[in-house]
């Protein structure tokens, strides 16, 4: 098992050639674990309304120029029978922190897209409160996404200041989440302003800890309209820092394989934008078995910009698939099938007995 100081080392190491194996060792153990399926988790960017203030994001409350939208129901069923016709098996809501989003209305919607679809239903709603959780849950939601960002706790606090009475705290979440019977995603940025690489390292730790089912690690990109874009946050010291770029962010996913071995790792849009010539596939290529293509209709989809540049923002749901198809098949992989999700009996389960005829 990968422990704190090989981590480390990793994280810190510049040579091509020794990260080459790094690389190869984790698309080893991805390939062992969970195969040469990719698969598809259609992404619906359900409302940029958000009550919260991170310093990264750039659908923030404080960014006062862009134009808020919210999908509606009708709307959001018209991408779920979509995803079923792209062949895709899951649909992820995501949205900022949106209370105009009630908790029966989200419970209705997920209702209605279990009961006309085969889809798993992804949430990506921010911190709800438990009975929100639960209510969405009963209705049949399978899965759930919150990242903890980092696992610094005065980094967190820095960049995500809590709501005035109610403290933010995400690790408890991810917990009552799981109670709840959901399938638990989480992960970090990467390339914070005054994130360390024995902070990342702790976060990749954290992340076997949670025995995390979905693992989301993405480049931090500033956005211009947030106080990180503005650059008003200390960086760490030179050789401390870690940098936002696409090496480092794949050596984050390489590692994330090597810590959580069967877990579903996403290669990031984010990664795809910093990265725009291959810096998917070589996600992908590295540890990681899972795309969201976007789904949200291209008129809000430019609203949706929690940083500037995301990769594919103009084309639609269907020009989206056949490229990504594309790009799956030429790093000599299949797009996945079904649901996709964590095959959870098969790491619990005692070792079959060796059959008499092989001894
Ligand atoms: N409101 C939800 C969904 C937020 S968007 C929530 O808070 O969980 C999903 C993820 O996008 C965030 O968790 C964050 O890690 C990432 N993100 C936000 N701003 C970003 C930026 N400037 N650069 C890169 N990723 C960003």
């Amino acid at each position: 098992m990968i422990e704190r100081p090989e981590i480390l080392a990793w994280l810190r190491e510049t040579d091509p050639g020794h990260l080459s194996r790094l690389y190869r060792r984790a698309d080893a153990v991805r390939r062992a674990t969970v195969g040469e399926a990719v698969h598809l988790r259609g992404l619906v960017e359900l409302s940029n309304h958000c009550v919260r203030r991170c310093a990264y994001c750039g659908i923030s409350v404080e960014n006062a120029s862009i134009a808020r939208y919210r999908m509606t129901a009708d709307e959001v069923l018209e991408c779920a029978r979509t995803a079923v016709g792209l062949g895709y098996g899951t649909l992820v809501l995501q949205a900022g922190e949106d209370y105009g989003l009630t908790r029966d209305w989200v419970a209705e919607l997920v209702r209605q897209i279990k009961a006309t679809t085969p889809l798993a239903v992804t949430l990506s709603l921010g911190e709800r409160p438990d009975g929100d959780l639960a209510a969405w849950r009963e209705a049949g939601a399978d899965r759930y996404l919150l990242r903890f960002e980092t696992s610094d706790p005065a980094l967190f606090a820095a960049i995500h200041p809590p709501l005035p009475g109610r403290p933010s705290d995400r690790l408890a979440i991810l917990r009552r989440l799981r109670e709840l019977g959901y399938e638990v995603g989480s992960g970090v940025l990467v390339g914070i302003p005054g994130q360390t690489w024995e902070s990342l390292a702790d976060d990749l730790l954290r992340f076997r800890e949670l025995d995390l089912d979905m693992i989301g690690v993405g480049p931090f990109i500033p956005h211009p309209e947030t106080p990180l874009g503005r650059g008003l946050f200390p960086r760490a010291p030179e050789g401390e820092q870690v940098p936002a770029d696409e090496e480092t962010t794949t050596k984050a996913v390489a590692l994330t394989r090597l810590v959580r071995p069967d877990a579903n790792i996403p290669s990031t849009t984010a990664l795809a934008t910093i990265g725009p010539s291959f810096g998917r596939e070589r996600g992908l290529m590295r540890g990681a078995n899972v795309v969201m293509p976007n789904l949200t209709p291209p008129a809000y989809r430019k609203l949706y910009e929690i940083y500037p540049g995301k990769a594919i923002v103009s084309e639609t749901a269907e020009e989206c698939r056949s490229c990504l198809s594309g790009r799956i098949a030429i790093i000599g992989r299949v797009p996945g099938k079904g649901p996709g999700g964590r095959a959870r009996g098969a790491r619990t389960e005692p070792p079959a007995r060796p059959s008499p005829a092989t001894g």
